[in-house]
């Protein structure tokens, strides 16, 4: 794919087009601070990158185009908006040139459901870009074009098992043995803010303490250990998506009945959650969601897993 014949327009290292898969995120504990006087909240929130991928590929055009497929392709707006045109604009504005760039996305990833599938294709269209384009900018500029992108954007790109403090964007990497997990994708998304909103409303007046991970969570962590982890998942902001969306607790119900060791909000919701034992479990666990008929549909994945990556 590396493009000889068109040098003297792309520059040496310009390839013809550039695919990007990139994974979506979970959340194995979200700690939330009081609202700041900006408007955000403190984060603590230690993330891990699983197995259930969009696609994003770069080609040369005219113009920034993108398209989308994918089932649930018509819910993915397809101006600049999308994070994945904004990621091309803002790096085409750092290298000064236009973005003249088609990006497609093939989306697996459910959209607004709590797993960073908007953030995963703008880290994704960022690093395709700048491969199609022959930039080679130096990671720790694409972290912070990411950070500019938004607070999940930088994780996307790295991938693994981090911990995100200040808005959730400023990452430490963290051990983290595999886990294996199932997904239930609720009917329609859940707005970010408007979790966090009613975050704020139901601890109002109420003293929220400092975003914090504890100690055991990490060492579950680090020693892949499902039974510690399940013993300490948490989701500061799962009171406020079941508020919003009640029959969240009806999924929730069905996923540990099936054998699930833990189920969880995913984020901001309304995806759920559900941490199993191993790949066999899995199965069981998504049949039995998928029977329950309390969830739209079921993905099984595991993780960690590396962030956006170049495919050959
Ligand atoms: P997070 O977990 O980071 O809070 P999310 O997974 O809940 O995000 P997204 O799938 O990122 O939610 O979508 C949130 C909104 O962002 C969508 O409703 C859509 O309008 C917009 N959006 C912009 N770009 C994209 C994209 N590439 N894919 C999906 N949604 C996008």
């Amino acid at each position: 794919m590396a493009g000889g014949t068109d040098r003297r327009t792309r520059g040496p290292a310009a390839r013809a087009a550039v695919t990007v898969r990139v994974p979506a995120k979970v959340n194995v504990r979200l700690a939330v601070g009081a609202a700041r006087p900006d408007g955000f909240h403190d984060l603590a929130n230690v993330f891990l990158a699983v197995s259930l991928f969009d696609e994003v590929t770069a080609t040369p055009a005219d113009a920034l185009t993108v398209t989308c497929e994918g089932p649930d392709a018509a819910e993915v707006p397809l101006d600049r908006t999308n994070l994945a045109a904004r990621a091309a604009e803002v790096l085409a504005a750092r290298a000064g040139r236009e973005p003249a760039v088609h990006l497609h996305i093939a989306k697996r990833i459910p959209v607004a459901g709590g797993m960073a599938g908007g953030s995963a294709d703008g880290a994704a269209a960022l690093l395709a870009c700048d491969a199609l384009w022959g930039l080679d900018t130096p990671r720790a500029e694409l972290l912070d074009l990411c950070a500019g992108l938004g607070s999940d954007v930088p994780f996307s790109l790295v991938g693994a098992a981090a911990l995100g403090t200040g808005r959730g964007e400023l990452l430490t990497p963290v051990d983290a043995g595999t886990f294996h997990w199932v997904f239930a994708v609720a009917d329609g998304g859940l707005s970010t803010p408007a979790v966090f909103r009613e975050f704020d409303r139901l601890t109002a007046g109420t003293d929220v303490p400092e975003p914090a991970c504890g100690p055991a969570l990490l060492a579950a962590l680090a020693a892949g250990d499902p039974d510690a982890l399940a013993a300490t998942l948490a989701n500061d902001l799962q009171p406020a998506a079941l508020a919003l969306r009640p029959r969240l607790a009806d999924t929730l119900a069905a996923g540990t009945a099936a054998g699930a060791l833990a189920g969880i909000v995913s984020g901001s919701g309304p995806t759920t959650a559900f941490l199993v034992r191993d790949a066999a479990a899995a199965a069981e666990v998504a049949a039995a969601l998928a029977a329950s008929g309390t969830c739209r549909a079921t993905h099984v994945a595991s993780g960690p897993v590396p962030g956006a990556t170049v495919l050959p």
